[in-house]
């Protein structure tokens, strides 16, 4: 070939030597994407755990069944984690199936709805599936059979509805966790402050032996389970992956499941049968290789993990708006006719279901609570069915014996290879009987998930997990003491810190009102000092100026006439209008006005007569010295007045104060008396007298506050 062709030809080389590279980067990259899927998806393992018979066929012969509706459904008002719910219903009341009786309290609470309709007939406290066998406050319905609904909210497509609005829904119907502790779900849904979450686990793992409610809702409900974990992964934001683990003894489920999981992006991880693969730490570490830390929630590592049971009911109560009230639970035990899974009201009494499973209580040994390795023994069958009861187990004696006697542990470590959770059970143990309860905490007793392999293992047959339940108990209820005593010495403290603050403040206000006081009372010192030396010429002051107002009064023969004029007219104008009122009087106010006219006459004559006096001066000399009468009345008057102040002078304050008061409260008198006396006259100047009288009154409440604060020892 020529150069020329080569170089016409380069270009179309060069592009599919480009294509060829990408072509091998695409394959390269989805070979990496399957391998990274394969690897995720193949299970890993945990420390320990054991093999127990896994007693599954005997509750699996049959579909899930119904049984006839109880007569009484109780309710506690606590199944679930956190704060009991508060009644929303009363005693006799009507209530519907599905209907809201008790409200969740808080965040991490549940509401209790009716599971069928029938009237309150009980709120008290009843026997509750719980291993203290302590009675819990439960509503008790008698149901009338009806089965009549309430209102119910059903929503056909849930993309409509925001998460949050969705999380309301879940938070209403009062769904918890249907396979463990019972967890609210929405608070599950809605980690706050945890990490995001890249990864849905569900779990449908049930590995504890005997139990196959969940086995059983996956092979008869995969669809309803399916369409609820879409709805959980549009809440949580659509997380990268959707793993559902389920245990390799449950073939059937698995298919139905893998049926239902077609089209979907969720995957389904088959792992090896093992106890407790199910515990919801060992399934994360299985199925993500992730650890949650201690005393940690799996939001932490990013992963929310709830059981197939809760998947369904969600989708119940989004879809038909359908609250929690009934589950599935395995009725198993060879001292029952028939084993087999039942969906049962939420309340349903215990002895019920076991009549309609024909009870031979001659095999019977005990009633159990969930399976053989985590379950717990009740007393009382009238104990109900709550939202996380998922088996029934009454074995007989021959099927489950009784735990053999408890031998001194030998120390062989069996308990600390099979420990699911890599803690040491038998220092836990050691440290429970010892009651340490900070060494218990050290070692991580918290972290114990109470699945019973430790003692499942134990040679020695000890009840180890008896021992760190026990251990679990007293150390919350000596936490909640301590918080309870910490509370008390904070409130203490607090108040302590707050007299000592207000006695601080009082003992400063003591401090600046005595200074104030000392000032006070050396200026007052000065003053009287000052005063003491201008007494005499004080006094004397005093009665010249008396001398000269008088005089200038006297001097001047004018206004003496005028206001005699005055006065005369004003006695002459009250003596007409009482006449003429007499007139017109009945005869009951005659006598009093007859008494009133009386002395108006006699202030008349008194009037005139000092008219007359008043034109005899007004025509004598204006120059004269006032007459004999006139000096007299004015000579007492300043006689009286110098011997008030010397009298005054002489008084300590307290007793200036006293003298005052009394002083004011006499001249409050006599205006009162004025002022009477001017509304029997209806004087037309009422307003000045009622005035006069505010106006003493008030400097009489002065002088009695400044008293009492002196005798009080302010300043
Ligand atoms: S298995 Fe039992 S006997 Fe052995 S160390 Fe643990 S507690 Fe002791
Ligand atoms: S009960 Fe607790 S201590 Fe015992 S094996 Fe299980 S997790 Fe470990």
């Amino acid at each position: 070939m020529s150069l020329n062709k080569k170089i016409q030809n380069a270009p179309q080389a060069t592009l599919r030597r480009r294509q060829a590279i990408e072509e091998r980067h695409t394959a390269r990259e989805a070979q990496r994407i399957a391998n990274e899927k394969a690897r995720e998806l193949r299970p890993r393992d945990f420390p320990g755990g054991v093999h127990p018979p896994g007693n599954k066929d005997q509750s699996t012969g049959e579909p899930i069944g119904k049984i006839p509706l109880a007569e009484d459904l109780v309710l506690p008002l606590l199944q679930h984690s956190g704060a009991s719910a508060l009644p929303l219903v009363k005693l006799g009341d009507e209530v519907l199936k599905g209907q809201k009786i008790a409200e969740a309290d808080g965040l991490v609470s549940c509401s209790v709805h009716a599971p069928s309709s029938g009237k309150v007939i009980a709120i008290e406290p009843c026997a509750v599936p719980h291993p203290s066998g302590l009675a819990e406050d439960c509503i008790v319905i008698r149901t009338n059979g009806e089965e009549r609904w309430c209102e119910l909210e059903p929503c056909e497509d849930f993309t409509l509805l925001s998460p949050v609005a969705l999380l309301d829904k879940i938070r209403d119907c009062g769904i918890a966790g249907m396979g463990g502790a019972g967890f609210p779900t929405a608070v599950k849904l809605d980690p706050h402050g945890g990490r995001e979450i890249d990864t849905l686990i569900i779990n449908g793992t049930e590995c504890e032996p005997y139990i196959t409610a969940d086995d059983m809702l996956m092979r008869e409900q995969a669809e309803e389970i399916i369409d609820g974990i879409t709805i959980l992964s549009y809440i949580l934001d659509m997380p990268e992956r959707v793993l559902i683990g389920i245990e390799d003894n449950k073939p059937a489920a698995i298919a139905a499941m893998r049926a239902a999981v077609n089209g979907t992006r969720f995957d389904i991880v088959v792992i090896p049968t093992k106890y407790p693969s199910g515990g919801e730490k060992q399934l994360i570490q299985l199925l993500t290789g992730r650890e949650v830390p201690n005393q940690g929630l799996p939001a932490n590592v990013g992963i929310v993990c709830l059981n197939v049971g809760t998947a369904r009911a969600v989708y119940r109560a989004v879809r038909f708006g359908e609250p929690l009230i009934s589950r599935v639970t395995t009725v198993v035990g060879k001292a029952l006719e028939r084993q087999r899974n039942i969906e049962v009201p939420i309340g349903t009494p215990i002895r019920h279901i076991l009549k309609h499973h024909g009870i031979h209580r001659g095999l019977m040994q005990k009633v159990i609570i969930g399976g053989p390795m985590m379950g717990y023994t009740i007393d009382d069958e009238c104990a109900p069915v709550i939202k996380t009861t998922n088996c029934l187990l009454v074995p007989t004696s021959e099927e489950l014996p009784p735990a053999p006697v408890a031998q001194a542990c030998i120390r062989c470590g069996f308990c600390a290879e099979a420990c699911p959770a890599s803690l040491l059970p038998q220092q836990l143990y050691w440290y429970a009987r010892a009651d340490d309860q900070e060494k218990l905490q050290a070692y991580n007793l918290f972290d114990c998930i109470e699945c019973g392999v430790c003692s499942y293992v134990c040679p020695s047959s000890i009840p180890l997990v008896q021992y760190y339940r026990a251990a679990k108990g007293a150390i919350r209820q000596a936490d909640t003491e301590r918080e309870k005593s910490d509370r008390a010495r904070d409130r203490f403290e607090f108040r302590k810190l707050r007299l000592e603050k207000a006695e601080k403040e009082k003992e400063a206000k003591r401090v600046a009102r005595r200074k104030v006081a000392e000032l006070a009372r050396e200026q007052q010192k000065q003053n009287l000092e000052a005063e003491g030396a201008k007494t005499d010429t004080g006094e004397a002051d005093i009665v010249a100026a008396a001398l000269a107002r008088i005089k200038a009064r006297q001097e001047d023969p004018k206004q003496l006439l005028a206001r005699a004029e005055r006065s005369a007219a004003s006695a002459k104008s009250r003596v007409e209008r009482l006449n003429s009122k007499l007139e017109a009087a009945t005869q009951n106010q005659r006598n009093q006005l007859a008494a009133q006219l009386k002395a108006a006459e006699l202030k008349l004559q008194e009037a005139r007569h000092k008219l007359t006096l008043a034109r005899r001066r007004a025509d004598r000399d204006p120059a004269r010295e006032p007459g004999d009468e006139e000096t007299n009345a004015a000579v007492r008057a300043i006689t009286k007045a110098r011997a008030a102040a010397e009298t005054r002078a002489g008084m300590r304050s307290a007793e200036r104060l006293a003298a005052d008061i009394e002083a004011l409260r006499n001249r409050i008198r006599k205006a009162e008396v004025r002022l009477q006396k001017a509304r029997d006259q209806n004087a037309t100047n009422l307003e000045a007298f009622e005035a006069a009288l505010d106006k003493l009154q008030k400097k009489l409440e002065d002088k009695m506050r400044e008293q009492q604060s002196a005798q009080n020892g302010e300043p």
